[in-house]
């Protein structure tokens, strides 16, 4: 029995998503980004169902040592590495990968004796983000510090982060892609691209990509949809019908009375709302999916519940199922535009109050 809300995962998909990946960029190989409990997916169903993925990225050290903990094996990279001692020997006694991208984060490796040494080790250079990196002029210097550093064992890599990478042809990416690519002509693995790199970018593909979203089904791009794009979309957020009214002309509907019916309407109430991670910013501009026809949103969403408009379905009753986002008329890319936002922060927002229901396939 589903208890609503619920949030749906189709572990096909995902899978279908990272193998669409892999034809892209056939040369390359495969960091899954699972960090954030997987873009709200759910970390272990992720890794499990993304096992032919080359490593795993995450942004945290407790996101990492969670993997380790239910016997992921892969290779794991910490994007934002650690920042104490006390985080430098969690993450080499549970064989975790560092990015360096601050001169603190070296001086650390200095301070520490690790059993253990890391692996798999990443420098980050700065190539126009402006958030997290070293200079490009730093990169050679920082380089060999790190490999001859005796708590590293094996090459390290270069990597950098597009700030504009859903803008196609934006020559800012272009721009980064030369600052990394002067660094060094000899055989550091580079790691530039995201999934908007991936898509629209191939320059960018080097020999580790680095696709969160699109594993995801989701499309970077404005103006392109996940199917434009062959990507599956992997999360339905669904819940139901818990109450039905009639209301007439004149009648407010919600807190602040926000909505106020001009002819007398059906009002449906649905089963979700701001403390399911359903966005605040949805009130009186979203809208949801119920048995086949998209309906607006009435008023303001409350913690547990939202109202909706049934002219458009007035033959629904209590317990039908209402799709707030993932299916064929309503993708996340679409609510995130009424929201105001983007489909990465819906996904993230689906708090723990919601299950997670995984299949393969349809369910
Ligand atoms: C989150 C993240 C990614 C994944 O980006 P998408 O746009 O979701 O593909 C890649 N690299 C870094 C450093 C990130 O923080």
């Amino acid at each position: 029995m589903t208890s609503y809300p619920v949030a749906s995962i189709d572990l096909a998909a995902l899978q279908h998503n990272l193998n669409h990946i892999k034809q892209l960029a056939p040369n390359s190989q495969v960091i899954s980004v699972i960090k954030a409990n997987a873009y709200g997916h759910g970390t272990l169903e992720v890794a499990k169902a993304l096992d032919e993925s080359d490593a795993f990225a995450v942004a945290r050290l407790s996101e990492g040592m969670q993997l380790r903990r239910a016997g992921i094996k892969h290779k794991i990279v910490l994007l934002e590495g650690v920042t104490t001692v006390e985080e430098l020997q969690l993450a080499a006694d549970y064989d975790l990968s560092l990015v360096f991208h601050h001169q603190s984060q070296i001086e650390l490796l200095e301070q520490t004796d690790l059993v253990n040494p890391l692996s798999f080790c990443w420098l980050m250079i700065e190539t126009g983000m402006h958030r997290l990196g070293f200079s490009v002029n730093d990169a050679d210097e920082v380089l060999a510090a790190l490999e001859t550093s005796k708590a590293i064992v094996g090459p390290v890599g270069l990597m950098s982060h597009f700030a504009n990478a859903d803008l196609v042809d934006d020559p800012r990416n272009q721009q980064q892609m030369t600052a990394i690519l002067a660094i060094t002509e000899d055989d550091h693995s580079i790691s530039m691209a995201n999934s908007a790199a991936i898509l629209s970018f191939p320059v960018s593909h080097q020999q580790w990509l680095r696709p969160g979203l699109m594993l995801y089904g989701v499309s970077p791009f404005a103006d392109k949809t996940a199917a434009d794009l062959d990507l599956k979309p992997v999360m339905q957020l669904k819940s139901v019908l818990t109450a039905i009214q009639n209301i007439e002309a004149g009648e407010q509907v919600g807190y602040g009375g926000d909505w106020t019916a001009t002819k007398d309407t059906l009002v449906g109430t649905v089963s979700i709302g701001y403390g399911d991670g359903y966005s605040r910013q949805l009130s009186n501009v979203g809208q949801v999916s119920i048995n086949g026809k998209l309906v607006e949103v009435l008023g303001r969403i409350s913690m547990d519940m939202i109202c909706i408009d049934l002219q458009a379905s007035p033959s629904a009753k209590i317990g039908d199922e209402v799709v707030l986002w993932g299916n064929e008329q309503l993708s996340v890319e679409l609510v995130a535009k009424l929201a105001n936002t983007i489909p990465y922060e819906l996904m993230c927002q689906v708090s723990t109050r919601v299950a997670r229901e995984y299949h393969y396939g349809q369910s």
